[in-house]
Order: structure tokens, then C-alpha cells, then sequence
């Protein structure tokens, strides 16, 4: 599978991976319903792989006769969660950083400065040079502080494993 087409849909047990995938540039829905059948229909429509904790969901035929891609993931906790889908789909962490909207999942598009000039706290129009922006949800993203802590936690976590 190459990996710029790799699109996801993340079950409600596992939902904080959306957000990280979203933050490593990938297209990833979050699945809040209550019926499986509707996620694993949605998955082979939009050819999206399955994150979830749920056993059932990988006993599906879909599944089994690999028709389907998912993962079953092992922890309960994000950070772990995290590294098993980049290690299983040998995800590059780095190259695809926040070009997604974590909120809602729109590729982002660039911005002059001067474009975003009226929109950002003066001390970031100052310090930043490259800017973001969702087309839909009009959030404006920054190389900030925030970018740097999660950019940092994720090298933790990748170079954890290798
Ligand atoms: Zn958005």
C-alpha cells in the first residue's frame, strides 16, 4: 500500500489516534457510532484502514480474507498506540507533519504572512514565518509552541523503537 493514499477510520476505543494521525498529515475519521457494520462499510467505500481495540471487529470475514486492512491495537494508552501504527505500516513520521486539520481532517493549504496578518495574535505575526490555514473550518496553524511539543513528543516516540 503505498503511503500517501493510506486514509483511516479510527473506532471510539482507540479515538485519540485520529488527532495524532491527523498531526502526521494523514486522513483519519473518527468512528462514534454504535454499529460496526457501518464503520467496516465506510472503510471499504473510502479504502480506509480500521484502528480498533474491539476483537469482534477482527473476526469479520472482510477482515480475515484480507479484503480489508485493520489494526488490532494492543494498548490502552495513546503514546503506544501511536508507535504500533506507525510501526506497522512503516509510516513516515516526519515528512507529512501538519498538513491536515486536526479538527476536522481537511488538508491544509499555505498562507502568505501578509494573508494571515489581521488573524494572529501580533507576537505570532512577529515570530512566525509559515503559515496554515483549514479551507473549511478557516483555523490558521503556526509552527508555535504547541507544534514544537507535539513535533518533540513524537520523536520520542518513534525513536523509542528504532
Ligand atoms: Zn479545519
Amino acid at each position: 500500500m503505498a503511503e500517501d493514499t493510506l486514509r483511516f477510520i479510527v473506532d471510539s476505543n482507540v479515538g485519540k489516534l485520529a488527532k495524532w494521525l491527523r498531526m502526521l498529515g494523514y486522513d483519519a475519521v473518527f468512528f462514534d457510532g454504535e454499529d460496526d457494520a457501518y464503520m467496516i462499510d465506510r472503510a471499504l467505500k473510502e479504502g480506509r484502514v480500521i484502528l480498533t481495540r474491539d476483537t469482534q471487529v477482527m473476526k469479520r470475514g472482510v477482515i480475515t480474507s484480507g479484503r480489508l486492512k485493520a489494526i488490532l491495537i494492543d494498548s490502552d494508552q495513546p503514546e503506544p498506540q501511536v508507535r504500533q501504527v506507525i510501526d506497522t505500516l512503516h509510516i513516515d513520521s516526519q515528512s507529512r507533519l501538519f498538513t491536515v486539520c486536526l479538527e476536522c481532517n481537511n488538508p491544509l493549504e499555505e498562507r502568505s504572512k501578509e494573508e494571515v496578518e489581521q488573524r494572529v495574535p501580533p507576537y505570532v505575526f512577529q515570530t512566525q514565518q509559515q503559515y496554515m490555514e483549514c479551507p473549511v473550518c478557516h483555523r490558521i496553524y503556526w509552527r508555535g509552541t504547541h507544534w514544537q511539543a507535539m513535533v518533540q513528543k513524537l520523536e520520542r516516540l518513534t525513536k523509542q523503537h528504532r
